[in-house]
């Protein structure tokens, strides 16, 4: 099988998985004997690695379950230290944040949602005019687990500065990506970025909230006292292990150019075939591709090319479940029928030329076909 599918989950690297197996059994981080104290030792180890990775202090990282735990934390931690005014977030969130978003409303928060422009960029003017009224927090994401288009955070945080909001942003896909750096974003006034290790290599299971010391923020989990007391329950050593190590491999690797390269190879060849590319006028990360062909539906073809040796995903994999249209492609402006033909490819390190070619000759084929089964049923 050849993997196209990275942003949903990138495979555990050999290496990190070595690292790791020692810990499988690890005692509690938290016992006070010998064995705890190692635990408690690879923690602060992983600590440094991940802070090290996005320019931050280690004191500033806070070990979650995954992004989603961490986006959680991150609006609801937020808000529960502030009055409730308005939450605004961008349009293009991950369920992780606009769920959470919404779901403030139950405790009186209002939620405005900011347009996104055609491209996939969220609207700075709609940002601008959201707020214009006072607002607690903004989230906006780095980049789209969907498109790989990317955001102007440091712009988009300042804007909210100015108007004393707290910024977090979910920088969940552009980890290993693309440059990530909290301390730079932070002059800017990014206060809170999400993290998840199985986008990078590491286990799935792990991740973590890195903070601005200055923001109040209270749990969510309640429990044992441990991430300083904003984040209960026993950590996970093996796989907070293993998301320092990942993100440790990080800086050995220099993906942009030719995994960009791999990319455009795909794309040269879905739009000679009559495919339409998402978000391709905007600034991307270099490992996404997400397009649809008029008239053949998304699933179909992630089943055939499923068949056929190509894992790949169709909409958005972090809602696979779901057979509506990708609520950010509608946000583009796209219509439903054609948002219905999207297909993701997320490229990984190990994927190779040879690949892309394979896959293009397999696409033309597959392709070839339902067109053909189109016709004859119309
Ligand atoms: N945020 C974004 C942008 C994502 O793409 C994902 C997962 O796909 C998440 C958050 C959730 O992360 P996790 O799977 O670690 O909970």
């Amino acid at each position: 099988m050849v993997y196209f599918d990275h942003n949903a989950t990138s495979p555990l690297d050999a290496h990190v998985q070595q690292v790791m197996l020692p810990y499988l059994g690890s005692a509690n981080a938290s016992s006070r004997h010998s064995l705890g104290r190692h635990a408690r030792q690879a923690l602060d180890h992983a600590r440094e690695q991940v802070a090290a990775a996005v320019g931050a202090h280690p004191s500033q990282v806070f070990f979650t379950s995954g992004g989603t735990e961490a986006d959680n934390l991150a609006i609801q931690g937020v808000c529960a230290a502030l009055k409730p005014s308005q939450i605004v977030v961008s349009a293009i969130e991950h369920p992780a944040v606009m769920r959470t978003a919404l779901g403030m409303r139950r405790q009186g928060w209002q939620v405005r949602v900011a347009a996104a422009e055609a491209d996939g960029r969220v609207s700075r003017d709609d940002v601008a005019a959201a707020l214009q009224t006072p607002t607690g927090l903004v989230s906006v994401m780095m980049a789209n687990n969907e498109t790989g288009v990317l955001q102007d955070i440091a712009s988009l945080a300042a804007m909210a500065r100015k108007q004393g909001a707290v910024f977090h942003t979910d920088a969940v896909q552009a980890l290993g990506k693309g440059a990530v750096n909290f301390s730079e974003l932070a002059a800017f006034g990014v206060q809170a970025m999400s993290l998840s290790a199985h986008k990078i290599g590491g286990p799935q299971g792990a991740g973590a909230l890195v903070l601005d010391k200055r923001v109040d923020i209270y749990p969510v989990q309640h429990g044992g006292g441990q991430e300083k007391g904003l984040r209960g329950g026993t950590e996970n050593v093996a796989a907070i292990v293993g998301f320092g190590a990942a993100c440790e491999l990080l800086a050995s690797r220099q993906p942009e150019t030719r995994l960009g390269e791999l990319r455009n190879a795909i794309e040269a060849g879905i739009v000679q075939l009559g495919g339409v590319v998402f978000g391709a006028e905007a600034p991307r990360l270099p490992n996404t591709s997400f397009f649809a062909f008029p008239n053949i539906d998304g699933e179909t073809l992630v089943m055939a090319l499923d068949r056929a040796g190509f894992a790949v995903a169709s909409g958005s994999a972090c809602s696979s479940d779901s057979s509506d249209p990708s609520p950010v492609l509608l946000a583009m402006g796209v219509t439903p029928e054609l948002a219905q033909g999207a297909v993701r490819i997320s490229l990984g390190y190990d994927n190779s030329m040879e690949e892309i070619q394979q896959f293009f000759q397999t696409l033309k084929r597959e392709l070839s076909k339902l067109r053909q089964f189109a016709a004859i049923a119309a």
